[in-house]
Order: structure tokens, then sequence, then C-alpha cells
């Protein structure tokens, strides 16, 4: 366990409390209808928990990654789906927070505090996962105005949050070093949203297309400064990557739980099948699995709060071994079930199919090695 302070302990206990007594009951409905569960919104909102992460200057509790991870953690041990009405929006913050300035932090952060607009963050397009650096939709100049074209794929809280960072091209002949980042909000003329994806997991969190056609935005919506958008979204990633590690780890131990509970319970060969000591060991594994990587998850989010310079590479590292971990655990859950942990019966599968999409996202597990290996190259090289 890590060492969390009186505070951090309080908001674990609320997101707890939230996740059994709001979520456990509507998970199996969300996850079967794919709706996105405003219901639970609104509970993490009267619960202000949404401003765990928001300085207090701008209506929230002023903690920073760690009360973010804190929270998805909790919510995600009973549901990874719905969990990401909340850490999605963390995301889509997290620009404002690092890059916003003053004027564009008081206009919106209180909002998204209150938990009143959620957030989403967009930079991936068709042609651009992986290779961020090659997207198409650019940002033109037009007088006071940047004006808006080209798609996102697969935005979290897609056409259910208010509040957009997009990344897009001001200088297309620099490619990556001609992104800017900017605001733009929902119901802005010439954004509009495109499909909504069905997925094999984390169902109940919204997958959509973003459309900008001539989407006219004011220039003081800009997020730092022109060409700066490509580090806008590193940064935002860096600080974000240890609430997807987070997002896991909360999976890992909901499915390590039910396995525990499921082994005591199940009497095969006249006694409960926990007595077979291939099964503890199993366990134990899975245990000490989940323990190592909370210990790097709080160890990257503790960094990134003391505001540590260049996190990349533990960051990168918590976001790899969690959802690895995160993986192992669940697949390891639905075994010690047996044919019961592949009946949607019990809640085993879901787990196993919300853990996956945490090695893809914010930057598959190869990417995270990469980001991983560059930093090691560039250590050793300054030795
Ligand atoms: C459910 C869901 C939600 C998402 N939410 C968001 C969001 O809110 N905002 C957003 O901007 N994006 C979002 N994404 C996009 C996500 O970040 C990308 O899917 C991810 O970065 C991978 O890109 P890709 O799917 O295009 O895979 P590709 O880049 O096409 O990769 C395919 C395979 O090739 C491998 N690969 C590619 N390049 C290399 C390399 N250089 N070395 C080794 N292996 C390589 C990859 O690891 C992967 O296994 C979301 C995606 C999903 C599925």
């Amino acid at each position: 366990m890590p060492e969390f302070t009186e505070e951090q302990l309080m908001i674990a206990d609320l997101a707890r409390r939230i996740a059994v007594e709001k979520i456990l009951p509507v998970r199996e409905k969300y996850d079967r209808s794919d709706e996105f569960p405003w219901e639970i919104v609104e509970a993490i909102a009267e619960s202000d928990l949404y401003g765990v992460f928001i300085p207090e200057e701008y209506g929230g509790f002023g903690g920073g990654v760690t009360e973010m991870a804190i929270v998805t953690e909790e919510l995600s041990r009973v549901c990874g789906g719905i969990a990401l009405a909340f850490a999605a929006t963390g995301l889509g913050a997290m620009p404002l927070i690092l890059f916003g300035s003053d004027e564009q932090k008081k206009k919106y952060l209180p909002q998204i505090a209150s938990g009143k607009r959620l957030a989403a963050f967009a930079l991936t397009e068709p042609e651009a996962g992986s290779d961020a650096g090659n997207i198409k939709t650019t940002a033109k100049k037009d007088g006071d105005h940047y004006i808006l074209n080209g798609t996102k794929q697969w935005i979290t809280n897609g056409g259910e949050a208010e509040i957009y960072t997009v990344i897009g091209l001001t200088d297309p002949s620099r490619g990556a070093r001609g992104a800017s980042a900017f605001i733009v909000e929902d119901g802005t003329s010439g954004f509009s949203y495109g499909k909504k994806e069905d997925k094999m997991g984390i169902r109940g969190s919204t997958t959509r297309e973003l459309i900008f056609e001539d989407c006219r935005i004011p220039s003081e919506n800009l997020l730092a400064r022109t060409g700066f958008g490509f580090m806008v979204a590193m940064k935002t990633l860096d600080m974000s990557r240890p609430g997807v590690a987070a997002q896991a780890i909360g999976i890992a131990r909901g499915a390590l739980e039910t396995a525990i509970d499921y082994a005591r319970q199940r009497i095969q060969f006249d006694k409960p099948i926990i007595a077979n000591q291939g099964l503890q060991w199993m366990l134990s594994d899975m245990a000490t699995k989940v323990e190592a990587a909370r210990a790097l998850i709080y160890e990257a989010a503790r960094k990134a709060d003391s505001g540590e310079k260049d996190i990349s590479k533990i960051s990168a590292m918590s976001k790899l071994f969690a959802s690895d971990v995160a993986m192992e655990v669940t697949t390891d859950a639905v075994q010690i079930l047996g044919g019961y942990g592949y009946m949607r019966e019990y809640p085993v599968e879901k787990m196993m199919r919300d853990a996956k999409i945490t090695q893809i996202y914010e930057g598959t597990n190869q990417i995270q090695r990469d980001v991983i290996a560059r930093a090691l190259i560039k250590e050793a090289a300054r030795k």
C-alpha cells in the first residue's frame, strides 16, 4: 500500500463508496447497453471528485496526478469502463492545467472541477495513431480566428464532453513542429461528431469521431504558443499515463478479489479449490504483481506532482507494467473461475475485456518501450 496522506485516504474512501454503492449495481447494464453513464457522472460531480486534480484557485481540491490515480483506481476496481467518464476528463483537462493562461484556466477549470462540463483530448487521426506526428488536421490563421479542418478518431468522451483539447497543424510544412493545441467547445459552428465505436470492452465509455469543417475558433483558444502542440500533447501524456496505469491496476484488483472469493467458495473434490497449492501460487503471483505495479504507479505520480522535469520514462514504465499485469491477472482470474469465468454472469470476463485497452491507448505498450529505451540511451550518453 503506498503511503497516502489523510486527505488522499479520504478521497480513496469516497471513490470506493461511489464505486460500490452507485456503479456496482449498474455496471452490467452499461456493459450491455454501451450508453454513457450520466447518472454516475452526476454522483461523481456531487461528491466533488472531478475537482481532485484541479488547482484550488480554479475551484478544485488542489491535488494532482496522485489524486487522479487514486480515484481512477477505485472506480476501475468496480468498472474500468465507467471510470473513464472521470479519467478521460482528467486527460482532457491536463493541457489546460499545464499550459493554459490564467484567463483560460479561469474560464474552463471551475466548470470541469464541478463536473458541469466534461473534457476530452483529441490527438489521434485515421492515419496518425502511434505515429502521432503524422496528423493532418489543419488550423489556419484567419484574422483573430483559426479555422480547423480535419477528423479526429477514437476520442474518449467524444460527443459527451463539452471542452476539447485538439491538436492541429498551424504550419503543415513543418510536420509535428508545426502543430498547435486548441481548446474547442461543443456547439462551435463547423464542429460535429461522427461515428460512435462499438467496442470489445470499456463499454459505457463513448469513443467517437470529431469532425472539423471550417470550424472557426477564436485565437484566445490557442494553448501555449503556435508550434508547441506536439510538446503539449507529449507532456500531457506523461502526466496522464500513470492514470491509465491506475485504471489497469484497479481492474486487476477487482479481478483478483473476485478470484479469491470464488476460490474460497467453489467446492471440487470435496474441498474449496483454494486449498490447492497450484491455485494458491497463482493467486500469490497475481497479488505480488498488483502490489509491485501499484508501487510503480504511485512513484510515477509522486514524481509528476513534485514537478520533476522529465518523467517520460517512469510514466511510460508505470503504464507498460500495470497494463501488462492487468492483462495477466484478469486472464488468470477467468482461469480460476473456470467455465463460470467465461460466462457473462460473472464479472471477470468483462474485466479481461476492459483490461486489454490499457495496453493499447495513450500509446501502445510497444511505444512505451520505445519511450523507455530512448530515455535509457539518453541517460547512458550523459555519463
Ligand atoms: C477505445 C479507445 C479510446 C481512445 N481514446 C483516445 C483519446 O481519447 N484521444 C486520442 O487522441 N486517442 C485515443 N485513442 C487512440 C489510441 O491512443 C491509439 O489507438 C493508439 O495510440 C495506437 O494507435 P493505432 O491504434 O493507430 O495503432 P497503430 O499505430 O496503427 O499500431 C498498430 C500496431 O503496430 C505497433 N507499432 C506501431 N508503430 C510501432 C513502432 N514504431 N514500433 C513497434 N511497434 C509499432 C503498435 O504497437 C500496434 O501493436 C483511443 C483508442 C481506443 C481504441
